[in-house]
């Protein structure tokens, strides 16, 4: 039987994470899910599926393939909503205390600095 692995991914996820359980020698169907996109009919997002057997060997790979994704997740400026951020990679002496822990970053649309 059939079962997901992964669901709603982007296109570009849906191959890579498949490439990458091709390579631990589990072989995934790639199906559309998700609301119809226009024209096409099909699904908006993409989902692996894998045979129930490969299940608990796939746990792993997919976990960290979904913590992967979780980390170049867009942020978003607090302020104007641009997702045109970027981390700051030079930071004041108090910049390093106020914000110890954290990472800071710099809207490109409004220049405001915020701690995420
Ligand atoms: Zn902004």
């Amino acid at each position: 039987m059939l079962v997901p692995a992964a669901q709603y991914l982007t296109y570009a996820e849906a191959v890579q994470l498949y490439n990458e359980l091709l390579e631990a020698e589990i072989s995934a169907l790639v199906k559309t899910c998700g609301p119809p996109s226009f024209p096409f009919g099909d699904g908006i997002w993409y989902q692996l599926l894998i045979e129930e057997t490969d299940a608990a060997a796939a746990r792993e790979l997919v976990a960290r393939f979904e913590a992967q994704r979780a980390a170049v997740a867009v942020l978003r400026c607090p302020r104007c909503g641009s997702t045109d951020t970027q981390p700051l990679e030079q930071r004041s002496f108090w910049q390093r205390l106020y914000y110890a822990g954290t990472t800071l970053y710099r809207c490109a649309g409004c220049n405001r600095n915020f701690a995420a």
